[in-house]
């Protein structure tokens, strides 16, 4: 059986993948382990030193929690989430990136602290992706001090450790104008919002590539000319990420998380064959 991979779109974050030959169910699999099992490194727990904000220490926390932070290294550097489940964060180096946080006003005098302010301590590698996210804003004479202990973690644990945003499997279009109805009346061009339609040399020319199969244009047709299907073997993935990991490295990973799966519950099956003399 033949298959392919076509990059139909790299952008900042996103990434979007045309898979021909592939099947659905493992394109799906793909998609569910790039939001719940890629690791990627967030803000476990918070040690505050000080802290004469309005916001609470564990509105803080939560808001620490959800800042990005760089990834691509930690995967290397950090062991995963389960080699770590239980260690303390002073007993293991290999599983805890800390970070600072020190930020104070004088009298008259207001501030926004931002994710930019939060520095690494340990790893450099580990840092927020972002400078401008506003974590609290500090008042005159109002201080915060805290150390913040990031590990590596996975979405179904908690979704601040899922590097995807968005993780997607689409449909591949197929756009078919039955000439002997249309009118070229333009209702479906006019109403199509990714231009995937167009009047052109007094026909109406389809472009299945840019279709995002919402069907306006099979509402908007009065003589029912237009005929939306799809692909059977062409799926497209999308993935955007959060900033922690590059799109490219999540589906890698998830891929060889499913694999990973895979291969478990292969020998599954082949101790239970075992056992039963199959
Ligand atoms: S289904 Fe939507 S995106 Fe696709 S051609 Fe019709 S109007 Fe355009
Ligand atoms: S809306 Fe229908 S009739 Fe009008 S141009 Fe499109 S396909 Fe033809």
């Amino acid at each position: 059986m033949s298959y392919s991979i076509e990059v139909v779109e790299r952008s900042g974050n996103r990434l979007k993948l045309l898979f021909k030959g592939v099947p659905l169910a493992l394109l799906n699999a793909v998609r569910r382990a790039s939001i719940e099992y890629v690791p990627s490194m967030a803000v476990d727990f918070v040690v505050f030193n000080n802290n004469t904000s309005v916001l609470h220490d564990e509105i803080i926390a939560h808001r620490l929690g959800l800042i990005p932070l760089n990834s691509e290294e930690a995967l290397r550097k950090y062991k995963s989430p389960e080699e770590c489940a239980g260690k303390s964060s002073e007993s293991s180096v290999e599983c805890y990136a800390v970070l600072s946080l020190h930020a104070s006003t004088k009298e008259g005098e207001i501030k926004t602290v931002y994710s930019g302010d939060l520095k690494p301590v340990t790893d450099p590698d580990v840092r927020p992706v972002y400078e401008g996210i506003p974590i609290v804003v500090l008042g005159p004479n109002q201080e915060i001090s805290l150390e913040a202990y990031a590990r590596l973690g996975r979405g179904v644990e908690h979704i601040k450790w899922s590097p995807a945003t968005v993780s997607t499997v689409t449909y591949s279009a197929r756009l078919t104008i039955k000439e002997e109805l249309c009118t070229l009346c333009g209702k479906c061009v006019e109403v199509c919002p990714r231009n995937a339609l167009a009047l052109e040399n007094g026909k109406i020319r389809t472009y299945d590539e840019r279709c995002i199969l919402c069907r306006q244009c099979v509402n908007s047709c009065p003589v029912e000319a237009v005929v939306l299907g799809f692909k059977e073997d062409e799926f497209y993935l999308t993935i955007e990420s959060s900033g922690s990991l590059k799109p490219e490295t999540i589906v890698r990973e998830a891929f060889k998380i499913v694999i990973s799966k895979l291969d478990k519950f292969l020998s599954i099956l082949d101790s239970i064959k075992a056992q039963s003399g199959g």
